[in-house]
């Protein structure tokens, strides 16, 4: 089968929209008709670090939904006309450690389709960002990262799901989850630490105090959530002011590591302190043990994309975006063409909006 699909051929290049081929789907894998799939940062990271460590040539893209078109033998969970959101996660469930006894969240052996995606100009077998490639018009995954949701979620808000909106979300709900009636601290008010903000919203935290250096994405978090905004600058005695003493929880949504230190100055006694926002390697976190650790027990935590179940997780969002409970529609702020993406990935640098998405 030939389509199309956003290709970075080799290092220095700009990703181009070319033909693909791709195999016949083998067992428990679908071919996905892509509908929609958001601009994350991790593909321009991927663009930027010469291919993340991945071999060239690459498929990008990872933040995608659509429609099961074709099951390859075996397939059980899927069926074709199935709309559905495409997991880079899928727990093994029954292999690793962590699945063995039970705890899913913590699988180090997610499922994933073989490699089947080639270029049409040479045939090289494609490398598929987290093994999704979702900026193409079809795509082969296992049918575990293939994940059902209800037929009313729009394919822009659906695919929000795969990634920036379940990481910041499932922080909140999953990864630390906040006990309903406390009060959290979010540090940067991008896609993900917005969404945050809505998983705590959600959780039942009834002080959620956003932070950031721009006002503007104040305002918007305050609109999804947040019941206090203060400024980043001087952010930890104005937080602390502000919830007599310090968070019950405060996660960091941004790169820099002083994200992380802020968040753990910010906990009242017993507080948690998440890492969201995945830092440059190299630097070190400037806290002190005793000081800000053991006296006040605050602890450190780290999520990775939410530490979500998607076949479970998932659905959950989406029905609670439907029930209103959610608004994910706030975070679609463009719709582009797959031809646009390259600009858009670009645009990352200096974010104007929330998510901008690309329809197929
Ligand atoms: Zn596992
Ligand atoms: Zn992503």
């Amino acid at each position: 089968m030939t389509t199309r699909g956003l290709v970075y051929a080799e290092a220095g290049t700009r990703p181009r929209v070319e033909e693909i081929t791709l195999d016949d789907p083998g067992a428990h894998e679908v071919v996905v008709r892509v509908e929609a799939c958001g601009v994350c940062h991790t593909d321009l990271h991927v663009v930027e670090t010469d291919g993340w460590g991945m071999g060239f040539p690459i498929l990008l893209g990872h933040e995608g939904a659509g429609v099961v078109e074709e099951v390859g033998p075996d397939v059980t969970i899927v069926a074709p006309g199935d709309r559905v959101v495409i997991a880079w996660r899928a727990p093994c469930g029954d292999s690793c450690r962590a699945c063995k006894r039970g705890d899913q969240r913590r699988c180090s052996n997610n499922l994933r389709a073989r490699r089947r995606m080639h270029r049409a100009a040479d045939g090289a077998l494609l490398n598929a960002v987290l093994r999704c490639g979702t900026f193409a018009d079809r795509v082969i995954v296992h049918e575990a990262c293939a994940v059902k949701i209800p037929d009313a979620l729009p394919a822009e808000q659906a695919c929000l799901l795969a990634c920036g909106f379940s990481t910041g979300a499932g922080a909140a709900l999953w990864s630390t989850p906040v006990q309903a009636g406390s009060s959290v601290a979010v540090i940067g008010c991008g896609g993900v630490g917005l969404a945050v903000v809505q998983g705590a919203r959600l959780a039942g935290a009834t002080t959620i105090v956003a932070v950031d250096v721009l006002d503007d994405k104040l305002e918007l978090a305050r609109e999804l959530g947040a019941t206090h905004a203060v400024h980043a600058e001087n952010s930890v005695a104005d937080v602390k002011e502000l919830t007599d003493g310090g968070v019950d929880y405060a996660f960091s949504a941004i790169t820099a590591v002083a994200g992380l230190r802020d968040a753990v100055r910010m906990c009242a006694y017993a507080g948690i302190a998440t890492l969201v926002g995945v830092p440059p390697p190299g630097r070190t976190l400037d806290v002190d043990a005793e000081l800000d650790l053991f006296q006040p027990k605050v602890g450190i935590a780290v999520t990775h994309g939410g530490d979500t179940i998607p076949q479970q997780d998932f659905p959950f969002l989406a029905n609670a975006a439907l029930e209103g409970k959610l608004d994910l529609q706030r975070f679609v702020t463009s719709t582009i063409a797959l031809e646009d993406v390259p600009d858009a990935l670009e645009a990352l640098h200096t974010p104007t909006g929330v998510r901008t998405v690309a329809l197929l």
